[in-house]
């Protein structure tokens, strides 16, 4: 029973944060979208308990797809870190503010980079690339995310600074032009490092929020140092350089962890959690 416990855990914080913010705004959107979410999530995890290898990936296209088309481009929400920025400038607590609260700076606080995992729809295409595993040591290029945060950040304060009509509109080219961007760096990025998440890892402003909510994270993976081998397995197929057999919150990379479960399915002892 104890494996069924992470995905009920994921359902009721999802249908919780469902009904709460559909009484509170009053709006059955709220409900339709954040169950939609928590069932896909539920439907990922009790896949991969059945063992399908595919089970993530199917999460990372239900819930990516929806959001980039259904909520991007038909819906006309910008769900990137400038969406956020003018959303809260307006003081409307509305569309990207509550996905940034919930997924983003709160969320993290439960479930870690869990969005990075099952949810990104930057990450959703990066993904398909063929390096799935990093080929070498880690870059000293993590600043770069500060100023791309930094910049996204000023971006939004001159539009309103400058008193720029129908930023809205301006809101839905900003959204399909970085989306455009992101694909294309991240691309690029994966190709150049031999490594899938290097937009993750050095470049995506998101992770200024995520990295140090997901520090405290509730969800983590765990090794049961009596049963571990040190045979390294573990190591060789995270794409995020983690140093998961150290249990301490200050593991090598303990923020980057995407719980995609990779190192759990290699190892031979299943020391890991
Ligand atoms: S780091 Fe950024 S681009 Fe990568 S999965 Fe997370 S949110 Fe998406
Ligand atoms: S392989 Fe393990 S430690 Fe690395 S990101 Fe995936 S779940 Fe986290
Ligand atoms: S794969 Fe398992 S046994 Fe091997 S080092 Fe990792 S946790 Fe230890």
């Amino acid at each position: 029973m104890k494996k069924y416990c992470l995905p009920v855990l994921m359902l009721v914080t999802f249908e919780t944060i469902a009904v709460t913010l559909w009484l509170a705004k009053d709006n059955l959107f709220y409900l339709l979208n954040f169950s939609y979410i928590g069932i896909s999530i539920f439907i990922g995890q009790m896949l991969f308990i059945c063992r399908y290898k595919h089970a993530r990936r199917i999460v990372q296209l239900l819930i990516g797809l929806y959001m980039l088309i259904y909520l991007g481009l038909i819906n006309n929400e910008n769900m990137q870190i400038e969406g956020f920025w003018y959303y809260l400038f307006t003081g409307v607590f509305e569309a990207a503010t509550i996905h940034y609260a919930v997924a983003k700076i709160f969320g993290p606080l439960i479930f870690g980079r869990g969005w990075c995992g099952y949810a990104c729809w930057t990450a959703m295409v990066l993904d398909f690339l063929p390096y799935k595993v990093p080929s070498g040591p880690r870059k000293k290029i993590g600043w770069i995310r500060y100023t791309t945060f930094v910049a996204a950040f000023f971006f939004v304060s001159a539009l309103f600074l400058a008193k720029v009509g129908n930023i809205e509109r301006i809101m839905f080219f900003a959204f399909i032009i970085g989306n455009a961007l992101y694909y294309a760096v991240g691309i690029g990025m994966a190709f150049a490092f031999k490594d899938n998440r290097a937009f993750c890892k050095y470049v995506c402003p998101i992770t200024v929020f995520m990295k140090p909510m997901s520090y405290y994270s509730l969800v983590r993976i765990k090794c049961d140092t009596d049963k571990c081998i040190s045979c390294g397995k573990c190591k060789k197929v995270c794409p995020m350089d983690v140093e998961m057999t150290d249990n301490s919150r200050k593991r090598a990379n303990g923020t980057e962890c995407i719980l995609c479960t990779e190192c759990v399915k290699v190892c031979p002892v299943n020391a890991l959690k």
